[in-house]
């Protein structure tokens, strides 16, 4: 009977440390609210700028509405401004937008998103309409309104660790699809000026997370290979999270190949191992949404609900790490 019980009171302990490690000890009643409306508002904001291209008003203006959003949510706001050279040789402006919460604590998680939007639509199959820039409401525009709804709730009520996120320009500015040439370096070109310029000195976090395309109806969020590479942990806490929460439609057990994108470059030049929630599907000829790289990546092609789902699932993550 004693063997039994010291056995029973194993398997408890066992049980109780996995359940803890993927988050399910987490007691998620008194969680902060993820509000899809209001992230729904801050992707129409910035869609009513028009295409976030560097060297552009438009530009301007989203980096002034960017910017002062987070002062207003009691950030230490730092702008990294440089110029960048494009696949082509054109000098790009960009700005990375990175935003401090609760700077005192020691254990931090860094979330990013790219603000830039595409300056051509690879995927229209009219020419005139390829050499026109895409308004990106999902591809660039859905990652940082949940980043943004994030920095509201965490403005307002204080996680365990410190939060940075940062708002990096100039992922989508690569050579064409057409061009059929690739070039790594072309792509995600204000992460890789953060990564050789830090916004502070030795600065790390526990882990990073990406977002990107995160806003589209009935989307999936495969298991990428990179973020599988850098911190499978961090994927099987995050997708276990999510399942919790009754999410298992979006945050699908498939696997899926490879995505060059920020947390690639964040993971290798800082260290700090990242992973993507994108949505993304191997199956389909087109490995992303339907209308990823055209002019229908508007806001009449976004769902409020996929946005609850990705920002509920990080606000648990978020207020349940120690
Ligand atoms: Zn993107």
């Amino acid at each position: 009977m004693q063997k039994t019980f010291n056995i029973s009171l194993f398997l408890f302990f066992i049980i109780s440390t996995i359940s803890c490690k993927y988050g399910e000890n987490c007691k998620t009643d008194n969680l902060p609210v993820f509000n899809e409306d209001s992230a729904f508002y801050y992707i129409e904001k910035q869609v009513s700028f028009g295409s976030r291209i560097p060297n552009t008003p438009a530009q301007d203006s989203c980096a002034d509405f960017l910017q002062n959003k987070l002062l207003e949510f009691d950030a230490n706001v730092i702008i990294q401004n440089t110029n960048v050279k494009r696949f082509d040789g054109e000098i790009l402006n960009i700005s990375n937008i990175i935003a401090e919460f609760y700077p005192e604590k020691e254990r931090r998680i860094l979330l990013f998103a790219h603000w830039d939007s595409r300056y051509f639509a690879d995927l229209e199959t009219d020419f005139e309409k390829k050499e026109k820039p895409i308004l990106g409401a999902n591809d660039g525009a859905s990652g940082v309104a949940v980043l943004l709804e994030i920095a509201r709730i965490i403005s307002v009520q204080e996680p365990e660790v410190g939060i940075d996120i940062i708002f990096f320009d100039g992922e989508d500015q690569g050579q064409p699809l057409y061009m059929n040439i690739y070039d790594e370096k072309a792509w995600c070109l204000g992460v890789q000026y953060w990564g050789q310029n830090p916004h502070k000195e030795n600065y790390d976090a526990l882990y990073g997370i990406g977002l990107d395309m995160v806003g589209t109806p009935n989307a999936t969020f495969s298991r990428e290979d990179n973020s599988r590479f850098f911190n499978n942990p961090l994927v099987k806490k995050t997708w276990q999270i999510a399942v919790n929460l009754g999410y298992e439609e979006y945050f699908i057990e498939d696997l899926s190949k490879p995505i060059l994108h920020d947390h690639v470059f964040v993971s290798q030049m800082t260290g700090i191992r990242s992973i993507l929630i994108i949505d993304n599907n191997r199956n389909k000829a087109i490995p992303y949404f339907d209308n990823w790289h055209t002019h229908n990546d508007n806001l009449e092609n976004i769902d409020k609900n996929t946005l609850k789902v990705v920002g509920q699932t990080l606000i648990t993550l978020i207020y349940c790490q120690k």
